[in-house]
């Protein structure tokens, strides 16, 4: 059967599924669309066809465009723009918003030049849109194929796309790297990023484009992938260099000196060898690039699997995994590289953004790169050299003291390894700030950090074994599960995760303000020379903020929980500051539904760009109702052993999409909601792929016919247990940490 035909049939059960009207965007983009309609742009010129490097190096010259993801080169996610002001912020309303038909997290930053706005939604899809009214001008859909989204951890988004010379690049999620004109969305060249078909590799990110080269990195490290970036020459699309972040097979030559030198932090005597069932590393997210050096900053993942004691046992620094890397762009060699966790355990990718600035500390000024990773540490390195120059806490961390600034190292907490044990530690895997940028605004000198405070247990996995394509954290995911479950029945669950904005001053290294958010998993930052921060949380508000003290000045809800960060542009002497809204990721995947929150406003979940300028419309009208409660779920015929398997089973292989304990915050299925036929498609489903054109892919690989019987039956049980309070929102469930 083509995927085509397979999708068709895919959206009619699907839609049968939800019965929640959001899904008119499988329908319209995800299956059967073929190709997409690409109309010639408005006007003759090229959009961005002035864009290289020098351009973008002076974007301070052309405030009113934001060419890049980060704005500038380096990544501070400021705007020169002051017309929209502390003052007259109250007067700011939408201008006017473009439906994206999807379901599922967004992420992007719009990138707007000449006028045209380029973004993208789930499934690396690129829309370019006039930027002052908003007409759609073109669309490319790559038709990543819908099987892929099993390979996701953390949800089928994308970060955005680079703009270089009147061409868009775009990374997919099944590892292309697109060039497409600007002009007409059509493709010019496809790389395959991919370098092993065996492993587990995608794509999120944004790329960027430095010195001539398309630079991208890759997910999978939850898998088995091996952390790599590769330079696509942006003309030819031919890879100029690769640089791998972690050893390979110890038997033969490493890729680069830096790797042979890495080697010496790898125990190669374990059981499961680490260069064939992963490593990790994977550079999915951020890029800094410092074009007088010829320096290009990322941040590396974690170790694969987290588990170090599976993945090195006799222990190690593990390098280069979640680190900040500094590569030579006319080379591709590494030039320095500084740790933030030394033997990651605890999946603390560094991956969150990496800034640069010049900063005035000790009366000497630095060219400094600052980094909050999950880990929880605020970093000031000289990025010219890598030197630590500060680094403190800025949220709860438990799993370090401090940071040593003579060996550059944490001070660990000898009980925050999980080795033979359960241990609790802060930050959680979510990490104390994530992928959703932070900003630095010059005029205050302070950082903006998307913070988070939340708490992890890790359990060991004591029987792990390797599953080509499917999860190898070493952690038991239906342990943690289970003791969750314990603790809330016992009245003990742990303290809510919860979410704030933080200004962080670098150079004293201590907090100015912090304002709480609606939730913990909250959006990206935009700080502006208005005197204004601008950030939305997972409940829909997105608001602005004074940017000295923190007083929230407005605010409006968007009717859908927002991750992306704003970006602000100019068009006719008129200020406009751009946001996606879509609610998705790790944070929104994972979570379940939790009553003591305001979930049903965003349960809706339905992805537009909003965009904002003084005098704009004051209210945003919600777009669908709440789904439909099920019909009464059919017979539970399994015994108490069979949902205990079931439980087990479920929270090992199906949790990560659709959420602790069969409870989805309604962008993948709620499990306990479907209608009463899908409970007799069970095997078709989980077996046979019956709804992989929708992203459900065949597990015909790491199930057998008794494990999905058994997890139907658990899901079956918690379908019984909703339908038994009526209405499944009105569940009780004590408040916990959001995984
Ligand atoms: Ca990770």
């Amino acid at each position: 059967m083509s995927y085509r035909l397979l999708g068709h049939v895919a959206a009619v059960l699907i839609v049968g599924i939800l019965a929640i009207a959001p899904l008119d965007f499988a329908l319209k983009h995800r299956v059967g669309s073929g190709a997409f309609a690409a109309p010639a742009a408005q006007g003759a010129m090229q959009p961005g066809a002035g864009i290289d490097g020098a351009k973008i190096a002076r974007a301070d010259s052309d405030p009113g465009e934001w060419l890049a993801p980060g704005r500038t080169y380096s990544e501070q996610r400021f705007s020169p723009l002051s017309q929209i002001d502390a003052a007259n912020v109250r007067n700011l309303g939408v201008a006017w918003q473009y439906r994206t038909y999807s379901v599922r997290g967004l992420e992007a930053t719009p990138i707007v030049s000449d006028g045209v706005m380029f973004i993208t939604l789930p499934w690396s899809i690129v829309i370019a849109l006039d930027a002052a009214s908003g007409k759609e001008l073109w669309k490319y859909d790559p038709q990543v194929p819908g099987e892929t989204g099993r390979y996701l951890c953390c949800d089928v988004v994308n970060r955005g796309v680079a703009l270089w010379k009147g061409a868009v690049f775009v990374g997919t999620l099944d590892g292309r790297l697109i060039k497409l004109d600007a002009k007409t969305g059509k493709p010019l060249w496809t790389a395959d990023t991919v370098e092993n078909h065996n492993k587990v590799y995608t794509i999120t990110g944004a790329p960027r484009v430095v010195d001539g080269l398309v630079v991208i990195g890759n997910g999978g490290a939850e898998y088995d992938a091996r952390g790599y970036i590769s330079a696509y020459n942006a003309d030819t699309g031919k890879l100029a260099w690769r640089f791998h972040v972690v050893p390979g097979d110890p038997s033969k030559p490493q890729e680069s000196k830096a790797l042979q030198d890495a080697l010496k932090t790898w125990d190669t005597t374990g059981k499961d060898k680490f260069w064939k069932i992963g490593g990790g590393g994977a550079p999915w997210n951020s890029f800094a690039f410092d074009p007088k050096l010829h320096l290009l900053y990322f941040g590396t993942g974690n170790g694969n699997p987290w588990n170090r004691d599976i993945r090195s046992p006799k222990g190690g620094d593990n390098l280069y995994l979640s680190s900040v890397l500094a590569v030579d762009t006319r080379t591709g060699q590494l030039r320095w590289h500084y740790q933030t966790t030394p033997g990651d355990t605890w999946d603390f990718d560094s991956t969150a953004d990496v800034v640069l600035a010049d900063l005035t500390i000790g009366g000497r000024s630095r060219h400094v790169l600052m980094h909050a990773p999950k880990n929880g540490f605020f970093y000031v390195l000289d990025r010219e050299t890598g030197a630590l120059i500060s680094a403190q806490k800025f949220g709860l961390v438990t799993w370090a003291k401090g940071i040593d600034l003579k060996t550059g190292k944490p001070i660990e907490n000898p009980d925050a390894r999980y080795k033979n044990k359960l241990a609790v530690v802060y930050p959680a895997a979510t990490g104390a700030h994530n992928w959703q940028p932070m900003t630095f605004d010059p005029q205050t000198g302070f950082v903006y950090i998307p913070a988070m405070d939340a708490a992890q247990p890790f359990v060991p996995d004591k029987n792990f074994a390797y599953r080509p394509g499917a999860w190898n954290t070493g952690v038991d995911f239906a342990g943690v599960s289970k003791l969750v479950l314990n603790l809330i029945k016992s009245g003990k669950a742990p303290a809510p995760a919860v979410g704030f904005i933080k200004a962080w001053n670098p150079v004293t290294q201590k907090e100015a303000w912090q304002v709480s958010m609606g939730g913990s998993w909250n959006s990206g930052l935009l700080s502006t020379a208005g005197g204004l921060v601008f950030g939305g949380d997972a409940y829909g508000t997105f608001s602005a903020y004074d940017a000295k003290t923190g007083k929230k000045l407005w605010s409006m809800d968007l009717k859908t929980g927002i991750l992306a960060p704003a970006m602000s542009y100019e068009i006719g002497g008129t200020q406009y500051i751009a946001l996606l809204a879509g609610w998705g990721g790790a944070g929104g995947l994972s979570a379940f539904r939790d009553p003591s929150t305001a979930l049903s406003k965003y349960q809706t979940n339905q992805g537009r760009l909003f965009v904002f300028k003084l005098g704009g419309a004051k209210q945003v009208a919600a777009l669908a109702p709440e789904g439909v409660p099920p019909s009464e779920p059919p017979p539970q015929t399994a015994n108490a052993a069979a949902i205990d398997k079931g439980f087990d089973l479920y929270h090992r292989t199906c949790l990560v999409c659709h959420g602790f304990f069969a409870q989805s915050e309604g962008e993948v299925p709620d499990l306990r909601l479907v209608p009463r036929e899908i409970w007799d498609q069970y095997d078709d489903i989980v077996l046979k792929g019956a709804l992989s054109g929708g992203g459900m892919a065949s597990f015909a690989d790491v199930l057998s016919k008794d494990d999905v019987a058994a997890i139907r039956a658990y899901v079956l049980d918690q379908a019984h247990a909703a339908w038994t309070q009526g209405h499944p929102t009105k569940k009780k469930l004590p408040g916990i940490a959001r995984p």
